[in-house]
């Protein structure tokens, strides 16, 4: 069994065949959730796995499966998979290698006539990448979808709805897609880095040791509209004044004292917004994420403490608008070492690393023991430019189906 190893071929003609679909010509590929393009990936997906003479199957939420039963029916499931939907003119790797390379190892697995205590199940996740919802179909295998949130979604109502018709699935069919608990034996992801660590340290796999939380607030800096020329500059209660130099101190701060966080200002607005006014209001949106609860706290803490201490300065008020946010999600020890095993067996290096990103992992960890592995990509992600070099998608895979072998056991 340690000799066991993916085809490689077959899963590079079939990453390759996928990446056809909705394809932007650069590199890229288009295949926002529920779209034509998205759902003709979906169609290629199940051809395969039907060609390949596999069990399909799919459920309330559009999610799509490739399973292999286990001798004993009542026997738990172990999932593997990711998303083969894309953001806007996104990259073919990011979801889809870990699609695909959850088939393989499910093929391997067949292939080789090992008969193991669980199901295997190759999945593919609706509507990652959140064009309509966000984890749309392993937060529905979680049990973890309401109809709140179905009614009022990031992508609106109205483009869900004519997703879901597409689909042929609707908010019902999503909520009973939910799964009995004790039905899952467990997780596992594969997907390419989207940063640059792996490809700089020269390391094979990266192993996700916690999928970083993240809280979003809105500041709003109140101070006083003035005349531009005639208010001394000493005079002026500057809003816009004080969210800069807030954004300038609060990145310098995380940079200093909270090294595994990140801060983004992505959205400032200030008013009235002419060029002979001193702005008496800034809004500031701001993003933070760290890898626990308790460092998401004292990061928050810190950041509304040094608004507050700024404001004065400058003789404005601070007002602060929580938005919410996602949980740090550590990934399950039993993954962990599933996927440690496997890189000794293949004798690939690795390391801990923290997901910056959210996965379906997070949807699932709060129902089975569920952990992902990351294979070194470069050109970031979320872009036609992002690319993992072959070799280490073979590696990636391989670790992947090493881990599901120790976890079925
Ligand atoms: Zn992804």
């Amino acid at each position: 069994m340690h000799e066991l190893r993916i085809d490689e071929r077959r899963f590079r003609r079939d990453f390759n065949e996928l990446a056809e679909i909705g394809s932007t010509g650069d590199g890229g590929v288009h295949r926002p959730s529920l779209s034509a393009e998205h759902l003709e990936a979906r169609r290629w997906f199940r051809e395969r796995i039907e060609r390949d003479g596999l069990e399909f199957r799919t459920d309330g939420a559009g999610n799509h499966s490739a399973v292999l039963s286990a001798a004993q029916p009542a026997a738990p499931t172990l999932l593997m998979g990711s998303h083969l939907d894309s953001v806007l003119h996104g990259g073919r790797f990011d979801g889809a290698l870990g699609v695909v390379a959850a088939y393989e190892a499910l093929r391997t697995v067949r292939d080789a006539g090992l008969e193991l205590p669980v199901h295997i199940e190759a999945i593919d996740f609706t509507d990652e990448e959140g064009t309509l919802v966000g984890l749309l179909g392993s937060l529905a295998v979680a049990g973890a979808i309401t109809r709140e949130g179905l009614a009022s979604p990031r992508g609106g109502r109205e483009e869900l709805e004519q997703g879901m018709c597409r689909a042929g699935i609707t908010d019902e069919s999503i909520i009973a897609a939910a799964r009995a608990t004790e039905s899952l034996a467990g997780f596992l992801e594969l997907h390419i880095e989207q940063g640059p660590r792996l490809v700089d340290g020269g390391i094979d796999i990266g192993i996700v040791s916690a999928i970083v939380g993240m809280t979003s607030i809105d500041l709003v800096f109140v101070g006083r509209e003035d005349h531009a020329g005639t208010t001394p500059m000493g005079a002026r209660r500057d809003a816009g004044l004080a969210a800069a130099t807030f954004i300038t101190e609060a990145t310098a701060r995380v940079r200093r004292e909270f090294a595994d966080c990140v801060v983004n200002f992505g959205r400032v607005e200030l008013a009235p917004g002419a060029y002979n006014i001193v702005p008496g209001r800034a809004e500031l949106g701001m993003e933070f994420r760290a890898p626990s609860e308790e460092r998401m706290s004292e990061l928050e803490a810190s950041l509304l403490e040094l608004a507050r201490a700024i404001g004065p300065r400058h003789e404005v008020q601070v007002n602060v608008r929580p938005l919410g946010g996602i949980a740090a999600t550590p990934c399950a020890d039993v993954c962990r070492a599933a996927f440690a095993e496997a890189c000794g067996t293949l004798g690939l290096s690795h390391t801990a690393l923290l997901s910056g990103a959210g996965h379906d992992t997070m949807a699932l960890a709060h129902v089975c023991p569920a952990g992902m592995i990351f294979v070194p990509s470069t050109g970031g992600s979320h872009s036609p430019r992002e690319h993992a070099e072959w070799p280490a998608c073979v590696n990636g895979a391989n670790a992947l189906l090493h881990a599901a072998l120790r976890m079925a056991r």
